[in-house]
């Protein structure tokens, strides 16, 4: 579905999810039954954000952000299990530690976001700026109307899940004062992201690690890319280049051109393999969530019928962002939708 399909008066849902990252379209799955109307809405043109995948010139896809999930919780293991018989997802055995699982979407991370929204209402390229509150005759808690960033309406919902990191999960409650409450939650956990630049590349096939960490190098990570279970596989090497922060923090500014440089000299003194073939150096502005204390798993305030849910509210990382849309959903679920 897309914005052009919403017309003016803007259709009415039970539930509307802002964001179809891991944490959002896991509750539109965990949510979705018969009798309950559900969209999702993403600023992107598809589901994952930071679990996304690249589309290369010659239709294959790489990860740029998340490389794979590390289950270390039983509920997400279970969860991930059953995606694995789908064949959405596969084991990457050799990156389970002694505390984690990890799991790889197939044929690319978007795979798992895709799965989990096949059947919802999925609204694209549209970025949610405005939260309306209106009465209503025959509900007495009212509905909330969703603007985007023009003004324009999108969809009327009953309840509302906001799924975006903390900074554009503020800016959305930012524009209704009922909302102080989690906005406060949001704003302050607004000062502990990360930024980091990442790109890929090709080399020829060599014998190296699948997943190197480097230190005191602009790249904090080298990802094969190839290398996990039911990816492509020619005669080359596809890489994930993943920047250390603080680097990326120090060059965030700087133009794509020298950030792609400096990334593929560091790359080359560190392996000594020639690049083949390079893509654009991507800028995650909110990478990752560097702090987990105090938070709660999941936000949900019965009163407006609002729910904040991401990575940033448990863990700070993918399967953070699981466990917090199953934690919300239960939340939701004990008290009817
Ligand atoms: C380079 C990189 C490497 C990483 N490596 C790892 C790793 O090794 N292990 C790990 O566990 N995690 C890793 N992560 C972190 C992991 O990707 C995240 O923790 C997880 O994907 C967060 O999911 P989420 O659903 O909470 O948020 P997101 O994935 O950010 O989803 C939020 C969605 O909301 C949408 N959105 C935001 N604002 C609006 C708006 N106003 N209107 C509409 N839509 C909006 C966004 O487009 C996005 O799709 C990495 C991330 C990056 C970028």
């Amino acid at each position: 579905m897309s914005k052009s399909d919403v017309g003016s008066t803007p259709p009415m849902y039970d539930m509307a999810i802002i964001g179809a990252g891991l944490a959002g379209s896991l509750c539109a799955h965990l949510l979705s039954e018969p009798d309950i109307s559900l969209c999702i809405i993403d600023k992107s043109r598809g589901s994952g954000g930071r679990a996304s995948s690249k589309r290369l010139d010659d239709g294959t896809s790489c990860d740029l952000g998340a490389p794979f999930i590390h289950a270390k919780q039983e509920e997400t293991r279970n969860l991930l299990e059953t995606l694995t018989k789908q064949q959405v997802t596969a084991h990457w055995p050799q990156l389970n530690t002694n505390e984690a699982q990890a799991f790889v979407g197939t044929p690319k991370m978007s795979a798992i976001t895709r799965h989990w929204i096949a059947d919802t209402d999925f609204i694209t390229n549209t970025r949610v700026h405005h939260l309306e509150h209106h009465a209503d005759d025959h509900d007495e808690q009212g509905y909330w109307l969703i603007r985007d960033d023009k003004y324009q309406p999108v969809v009327r919902a009953k309840k509302i899940i906001i799924a975006a990191p903390a900074p554009q999960a503020a800016a959305i409650l930012s524009t209704n004062e009922r909302l102080a409450v989690l906005l406060l939650r949001a704003n302050q956990a607004c000062a502990h992201y990360q930024s980091q630049w990442a790109m890929w590349l090709e080399t020829d096939t060599c014998d190296l690690s699948a997943i190197i960490e480097l230190k005191d190098s602009p790249i904090k990570r080298m990802i094969k890319d190839n290398h996990k279970p039911m990816r492509h596989s020619d005669n080359h090497d596809r890489w994930v280049i993943q920047a250390n922060p603080a680097w990326s923090k120090q060059h965030l500014d700087a133009n794509k051109e020298w950030i792609a440089q400096a990334l593929l000299q560091a790359f080359s003194e560190e392996t000594e393999h020639r690049v083949l073939k390079h893509g654009e150096p991507h800028r995650w502005f909110l990478s990752r969530f560097a702090e987990n204390r105090g938070n709660n798993d999941f936000a949900w305030a019965p009163e407006h019928n609002i729910g904040l849910a991401g990575d940033w509210l448990c863990q700070g990382d993918a399967e953070g962002a699981l466990l917090s849309a199953i934690a919300l959903t239960n939340r939701i679920k004990g008290h009817d939708l």
